[in-house]
């Protein structure tokens, strides 16, 4: 009887292991259909000064739409991408896009100060990302200050030279470098000291319980001081109320992004939620 249990046991486990694994290479047979045939877009999410919510950028987000799935969200597609390879073309397809689409903004006279691109840190293994980046730039009439790249801390503690000439290239250039969901990663803060990093960003985890949690309060206070005390731009994630704008704002938070300013939008979208009728 326990035997037999046992036998189910294992039949199941080995039946939702084959479903689960059917389901990740379904979705990077659509992903890759998809990034080919022209289904995928960007949406653009809006960086506010928080003293005045001067525009100071905008972040790139991918956006997938499927015929079957629906709207499939970044965070179930991204880490298949980046486990099948397919993440560097997605990664370059949305560079490409971002710098294009800001270009575009400028020949229309619409003033967004600047670009924020996320990079998978497999990105800078196997391309050279800062080479890419310079061609762009170049091709599209854009100044080097007008594009910062978002990696995570997994980048960061990456001992490869390969990233890290990539990351000082960057910085030589004068491009961005953003620490995106600082805090979250297993960040020991040398990292800060050796590489050319000129923004860290808040994660949502910390800003979501400011107005409850003091914890919280304490941990985004010591981001803040450290993000300054380095000379660093310091962006809140994930800000929804005007509690947390307060706070983040007393603790001298000086960029933040949020569904209180404006969600991720298309580039209309974006054009029309940035004229003085809609603030
Ligand atoms: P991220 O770079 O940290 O982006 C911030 C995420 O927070 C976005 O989720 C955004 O829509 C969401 N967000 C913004 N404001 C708020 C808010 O007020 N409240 C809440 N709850 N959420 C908010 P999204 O678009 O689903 O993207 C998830 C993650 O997927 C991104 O996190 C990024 O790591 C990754 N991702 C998105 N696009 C790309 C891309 O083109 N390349 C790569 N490599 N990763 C990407
Ligand atoms: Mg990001
Ligand atoms: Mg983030
Ligand atoms: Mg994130």
């Amino acid at each position: 009887e326990a035997k037999r249990a046992g036998r189910d046991c294992a039949r199941f486990f080995l039946r939702a292991m084959n479903q689960a694994l059917d389901e990740r290479l379904d979705i990077e047979a659509a992903l890759r259909h998809a990034l080919s045939n022209g289904l995928l877009q960007l949406h653009f999410q809006p960086k506010l000064r928080l003293s005045d919510r001067q525009l100071v950028g905008v972040e790139a987000l991918l956006r997938w739409h499927d015929a079957q799935r629906g709207w499939v969200p970044p965070d179930r597609f991204i880490p298949v991408a980046e486990e099948s390879g397919l993440i560097n073309a997605l990664d370059a397809w949305v560079l490409d896009q971002a710098c294009a689409q800001l270009a575009a903004w400028r020949a229309q006279a619409v003033n967004v100060p600047g670009m924020s691109v996320n990079v998978s840190p497999q990105r800078f293994h196997q391309d050279d990302v800062a080479a890419h980046a310079r061609a762009l730039l170049a091709r599209h009439g854009l100044a080097a200050r007008d594009l910062t790249l978002e990696v995570t801390e997994r980048l960061m503690l990456d001992d490869n030279s390969r990233p890290r000439e990539q990351l000082q290239q960057l910085n030589e250039m004068g491009v961005g470098v953003s620490v995106d969901d600082f805090g979250t990663g297993y960040s020991s803060l040398s990292y800060l000291k050796r590489l050319p990093v000129t923004e860290l960003k808040l994660d949502k985890s910390f800003v979501r319980d400011l107005a409850h949690d003091a914890d919280d309060r304490a941990l985004s206070s010591a981001v803040i001081g450290i993000g300054k005390a380095l000379g660093l731009t310091v962006v809140a994630e994930g800000v929804e109320t005007e509690g947390q704008r307060d706070i983040l704002l007393q603790l001298g938070c000086e960029v933040a992004q949020g569904w209180l300013f404006g969600k991720p939008m298309g580039a209309e979208a974006l054009v029309a939620w940035m004229t003085p009728t809609r603030r």
